[in-house]
């Protein structure tokens, strides 16, 4: 008798770890640019070098069920049908790439979408809730929504958006990202993530 109960309990924990695994949810951070393309300077500032510190520290402490990967730390420059081909290796549940906007206007950030995305109706889905997470900080009173032929977002597999947390040219919105914002912006970034699973 004891022993069936062993058994199982043994069947029970590898049932159950089974479907721990399959319930990871896969996010995947592709930061912008490269060491080669630096994206838009503005002052002495690079939207590479800005995004290469805030999105490194952007997904704070995440469920076990939640799994982040940063796609291409080193910032080696890819095509982007490397970087796809990369990403969709990866099987994500969703990719988010991050970028700056060149733009000079302050406290907006913006959300793009491709309608060629094969999960594009999913894509915008997770766009709303990012939206509702990010919005919490005062400091982004508007997070605008556009559809763009952004090919990366077109050869992921995976429902994909593109992120873009301020403007280059809006003094204001780097020195944010520089200071407490990035804080903030980990914060709220962090409990969307939580939400995923
Ligand atoms: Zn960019």
């Amino acid at each position: 008798m004891k022993f069936k109960l062993v058994i199982i309990l043994i069947l029970w924990s590898f049932v159950n770890q089974l479907q721990a695994q399959t319930d990871v949810f896969t996010v995947v951070l592709d930061r912008g640019h490269s060491e080669v393309d630096k994206g838009v300077t503005a002052g002495n500032t690079t939207e590479y070098d800005l995004l290469k510190s805030v999105v490194a520290q952007i997904a704070g402490d995440v469920k076990t069920n939640v799994k982040v990967v940063y796609y291409n730390e080193s910032g080696a420059f890819l095509s982007i049908d490397d970087r796809a081909k990369a990403i969709n290796d990866l099987n994500p549940d969703l990719v988010i790439s991050f970028h700056m906007g060149a733009g000079k206007l302050p406290r907006q950030g913006t959300i793009y979408f491709n309608s060629k995305n094969p999960k594009y109706t999913a894509s915008e889905k997770y766009a709303q809730e990012l939206i509702q997470y990010l919005t919490k900080d005062a400091y982004y009173a508007t997070i605008l929504t556009e559809t763009a032929g952004f090919k990366l977002l077109e050869k992921v597999n995976a429902p994909a958006i593109m992120l873009e947390i301020g403007n280059m040219n809006a003094v204001r919105d780097v020195y944010y990202l520089q200071t407490n914002g990035a804080e903030r912006l980990q914060s709220n970034f962090t409990a969307f993530l939580n939400s995923l699973n």
